[in-house]
């Protein structure tokens, strides 16, 4: 049934990207293991760790084509860092209806500086592919095992000139983890400088990290006012928006909230995550992507494992021992370690 369901979703998204004007995202949306909704207290700001791979040709040198330069990548972690605080320069472009839910969703993104081995890292792998387009196919299962660091606890992100604009795996069974993270197209990547109208403020980046982080597209994995996206606070949407829609547009009986990061409108024109999203986020991070809160890609961070979302509903980590039983605050490499938590259960986790 499941494959069934991964099939349909193909074929809708790939009848989306053939419109011209909207953002091509090849998303393809999967069920997760876990309830998304369950509320929560989100007391800290989690920072993730990120690792950039950017695939260009030989001839390119840094500041060329596909060869990003430093400044730009690094020009797209100060739009993450905006978008996911609601630290946008934009938020007054917020219909009023929709800022009782527009979000800080407390995430925000570092470029790592210690790699998987615990070395020091600048965080940016520069991989050579001479093609003038690489598939999603090749990407996927030659680029990223090739390139990737451990998923668990960095989130990799490829800028490559695929034909879609962008693509992004949920953490679900049915994706190798040699897959998983984010793709966006080289010419969309960053804010301003070689990115190009009319994905040009960084949000592409924003939206798949979305997807990455547990969302689906405002108006769900299918068009139609029937199962949207599953998040209470955005509205019920008939299909996507592109270009830059005045306001209000309506569909499925209420005003739309287009300007989401998680709809296909151009970047000038979107502002917003909403309360609903920023909980999905976190249970998403919580539940499918814990090792994110126990990495040492970025110094600055220390990691505060999985206590550092306190979480009302759910168990607690109380501490962690050793297999001496020596309670142990940080963990080391290919260290077996014992979670033990609030309602007497014990997890064993390696890290590798
Ligand atoms: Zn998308």
């Amino acid at each position: 049934m499941r494959q069934i369901l991964y099939f349909l979703l193909l074929i809708s998204t790939s009848i989306l990207a053939q419109d011209q004007g909207a953002r091509n995202c090849s998303f393809v949306a999967s069920k997760l293991s876990f309830d998304r909704n369950v509320q929560i207290e989100i007391t800290n700001v989690v920072t993730i760790p990120v690792h950039i791979i950017v695939v260009h040709k030989d001839n390119e040198q840094i500041g060329q084509g596909r060869n990003l330069t430093d400044a730009q990548i690094i020009s797209q972690f100060s739009v993450l860092n905006q978008d996911f605080r609601r630290l946008n320069p934009d938020t007054n472009n917020t219909p009023s209806e929709f800022l009782p839910v527009a979000a800080d969703c407390m995430i925000e993104f570092c470029l790592a500086d210690t790699d998987p081995d615990g070395n020091p890292t600048n965080g940016i792998t520069r991989y050579v592919y001479n093609s003038n387009n690489v598939t999603e196919n090749y990407l996927d299962q030659t680029i990223k095992p090739a390139t990737i660091w451990n998923p668990d606890y960095y989130l990799n992100i490829w800028t490559a000139r695929i034909s879609d604009d962008g693509y992004a795996y949920m953490p679900s069974d049915g994706v190798p983890s040699y897959m998983d993270g984010v793709v966006v197209r080289d010419t969309y990547f960053g804010f301003g400088g070689s990115a190009q109208l009319p994905f040009d403020r960084g949000h592409m980046a924003t939206h798949e990290i979305g997807h990455y982080l547990g969302l689906f597209h405002t108006w769900g994995p299918f068009s139609g006012c029937t199962i949207g996206d599953g998040i209470s606070d955005t509205p019920d949407q008939q299909n996507y928006y592109y270009d830059c829609p005045s306001y209000p547009q309506n569909s499925c009986g209420s005003s739309d909230m287009f300007m989401n990061y998680m709809d296909y409108v151009d970047d000038a024109c979107l502002n917003l995550f909403t309360e609903g999203q920023k909980i999905a986020m976190h249970n998403t991070i919580q539940n499918g992507r814990p090792g994110l809160l126990q990495s040492y890609g970025c110094s600055s961070v220390d990691p505060i494992s999985i206590t550092e979302i306190n979480i009302k509903e759910n168990k607690k980590l109380i501490k962690s021992i050793n297999v001496f039983g020596k309670e142990i605050s940080k963990h080391t490499k290919n260290q077996i370690l014992f979670y033990i938590y609030n309602d007497g259960s014990v997890e064993k986790m390696f890290f590798n």
